[in-house]
């Protein structure tokens, strides 16, 4: 059994972590035993982490289907009625750009940011009446600049550190704005319970994905940050998907 190094639970901060016996890829697993994140622990270094996504380029699967993904990015962007007209929106990790084009032709100003330049590059020419940069939602932050509609899809997962990163999506947020968020659902009831059960599943996949969320496990996260009007809909598909403002 590994020993725990994580000081911490990123969701909830709570000290009492226990380690799994679950291990992928080569790396080992933990769990808070108060709010239940499971994450990977130790963490990939930085430098780890960089040289893993030098040689990730997955924009190419993401231009399949991509009619189907615009689709779906409206039906979300729609389902939100807390938004009583479109206003400005930003995905933060926007990939090849199909929530951008989305929200673009619902009659919001959108604009998609991505840490990828392959995939911001991509998007550009496939969407040229958006805008699209490299750039992180942590430097946006510092511009002070504030958007009525933040969507970040498939994103949280993959970082090694929450805090700065939420920091930032809700600085970004304007007066009443909304935050979208999706990522993989571990506590979906088409799942088995125990993690053991779960590691087969294609989304415990580490370096790429390293923290697992439930609905109760990403709450305290929600909840630290600021952001308690929050909504989690029902889902046939074990993605999680949380609708979130900071309440008025
Ligand atoms: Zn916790």
């Amino acid at each position: 059994m590994s020993n725990v190094t994580a000081q911490n639970c990123p969701s909830c901060q709570s000290g009492s972590i226990s380690p799994l016996e679950a291990s992928k890829n080569d790396y080992a697993f933990v769990e808070c035993n108060n709010c239940t994140l499971i994450f990977v622990d130790p963490m990939p270094s930085h430098e780890a982490l960089n040289e893993f996504y030098d040689n990730y380029h997955k924009s190419g699967q993401y231009l399949a289907k991509l009619d189907s993904k615009i689709r779906r990015a409206k039906k979300r962007i729609r389902s939100v009625n807390w938004l009583k007209k479109p206003g400005t929106f930003i995905d933060v990790g926007c990939n090849v750009g199909f929530a951008v084009e989305a929200a673009r032709s619902l009659g919001f100003e959108a604009r998609g940011i991505d840490i990828d330049a392959n995939a911001i590059e991509v998007a550009q020419g496939q969407f040229t009446q958006a805008k699209f940069e490299v750039r992180s939602v942590q430097d946006l932050a510092e511009s002070g600049e504030t958007f009525d509609f933040i969507y970040c899809s498939e994103v949280i997962e993959h970082l090694a550190e929450l805090d700065s990163f939420f920091a930032a999506l809700v600085k970004c947020l304007s007066d009443g704005g909304v935050l979208y968020i999706t990522t993989p659902d571990n506590g979906h009831f088409s799942l088995p319970n125990e993690f053991s059960k779960l590691v087969d599943w294609t989304s415990v996949r580490p370096p790429e994905h390293l923290m697992y969320f439930t609905k109760s496990s990403v709450a305290p996260l929600l909840s630290r940050h600021g952001l308690n009007s929050v909504k989690m809909p029902f889902s046939f598909k074990p993605t999680l998907k949380i609708i979130a403002k900071v309440k008025g």
